[in-house]
């Protein structure tokens, strides 16, 4: 290593980056891929002992946890979005209409730009801006520029966001709206990561959020994991189901839980982890139910567009965890989608966006097909909001004709018997 010590950042308990793949070490930095087998590169820590109370009484997001993430330890107090301390709601509503003794939402929806990208933008930025990177960016299917831009916007930055050019309207107008810098391309996804990976070689200062900081980037889905097993009276859950689209949040979620377990903040105890694609975008999917290791491509064509990612890069590391925790992978069609969105709002109250269709979808299935129990705690994630996905149940929800105002007119309809 050439450089010098004043060059490395201070990232609060984080030592260094491994490969995940060969175990090759290098000091932080901007780094993300293995020098020896361009595998990709994971945060270590030499963590403190830390307590219950310590977190309890830290501040009501993401930050209480600063001590486990790779971020300035004065993170709290700088300019970020706070996103976390979402609600887990004990829906047990939904439960009842699905035959299981507990089921939890965590409610994703209830971020600063209403999904759980803002979660790992946040720890992305803190990094990056340790780092000097001065322009924050990123490739995204809708929800990550949402929280790019606006994360941006608040730490008083520069943002350059890319998405494909086909994504819902409002997720367009809701990451315009914060300005910055906002490309629309025609092509998918992996177009536009592609595109990313090129400028992000060509310009040192872009953090693209998910490709040069993307070690930092994914650390912050482990806050998931640990705002569940805190919400449960720091206990984890027996199972729990999550969307996959690059397959990071299910992956971060199963380290969260080991974590805790090694900190001595939750008793040791199995869990299952399993995954939930849409079968027009269902790579993982598909490489579970064959056995595969690795992961084969897909071109993706679903409605659940935050999770349309044809070739994840965490695919195998999933397949790692569902397998190691006796979970599966499976997938529901679009119209599965929607009716587990509609089901969601009318049996819960919860409105989540075609992802929280995905995971609820799955977790019917996986109860039909015997593979989840449904007498054991289980926890969904909601990673979204259903006012971002309005075109996907639009034509599945009944929007009634005005009708006069009068009781004549109001009878007429044939409202009184409903
Ligand atoms: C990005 C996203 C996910 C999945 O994230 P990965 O970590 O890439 O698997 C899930 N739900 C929603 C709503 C998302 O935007
Ligand atoms: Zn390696």
């Amino acid at each position: 290593m050439t450089q010098s010590d004043s060059s490395v950042p201070q990232l609060g308990n984080a030592t260094g980056l491994s490969c995940r793949e060969c175990g090759w070490t290098t000091p932080l930095g901007p780094y993300y891929a293995c020098a020896e087998c361009f595998g990709p590169l994971e945060v270590s820590y030499k963590f403190p002992r830390i307590t219950r109370e310590e977190i309890e009484s830290g501040p009501y997001s993401i930050w209480r946890y600063a001590p486990l993430l790779p971020v300035p330890a004065d993170i709290a107090s700088r300019r970020t979005t706070q996103p976390g301390y979402t609600k887990l709601i004990d829906a047990d509503g939904l439960a009842g209409k699905l035959g299981m003794r507990q089921l939890w939402i965590k409610d994703d929806s209830g971020n600063p730009t209403h999904s759980f990208k803002d979660r790992v933008v946040a720890v992305a930025l803190a990094a990056a801006t340790e780092m000097n990177f001065k322009v924050l960016a990123c490739p995204s299917t809708g929800n990550l520029a949402n929280a790019v831009a606006a994360a941006a916007a608040r730490a008083g930055i520069r943002s350059v966001v890319m998405v494909p050019s086909n994504l819902e309207g409002q997720k367009i107008l809701t990451t315009a709206v914060y300005g910055g810098t906002f490309v629309t391309v025609d092509g998918n996804y992996d177009d536009v990561n592609r595109l990313a990976s090129e400028l992000a070689g060509e310009h040192d200062d872009w953090a693209f959020v998910n490709v040069n900081v993307r070690p930092y980037y994914a650390e912050g889905s482990k806050t998931l994991g640990f705002e569940i097993a805190e919400q449960l009276g720091w206990r984890l859950p027996e199972q729990i189901v999550v969307p996959i689209a690059s397959g990071a949040q299910l992956v971060k979620i199963d380290k969260g839980f080991q974590e805790l377990v090694e900190l001595g903040l939750v008793e040791d105890k199995p869990w299952k982890v399993f995954g939930a694609q849409a079968t027009g975008c269902s790579p993982v999917s598909e490489a579970f139910a064959n056995g595969w290791d690795a992961v084969r491509p897909v071109k993706p064509s679903t409605i659940a567009k935050s999770l349309a990612i044809g070739n994840p890069a965490d695919g195998p590391y999933v397949l790692d965890v569902v397998r190691r925790t006796g979970g599966v992978v499976a997938d529901v069609s679009d119209e599965e989608v929607v009716d587990s969105m509609r089901l969601l709002a009318s049996a819960q109250g919860v409105f989540g966006e075609t992802a929280g269709g995905v995971t609820l979808g799955v977790l019917r299935k996986l109860i039909a097909s015997g593979q989840l129990d449904p007498d054991k705690e289980t926890v969904i994630i909601n990673s979204g909001d259903g006012l971002k996905t309005l075109d996907a149940v639009a034509p599945a929800v009944r929007v009634p004709e005005a009708i006069k105002p009068s009781v004549e007119a109001f009878q007429a309809a044939g409202y009184e018997g409903e």
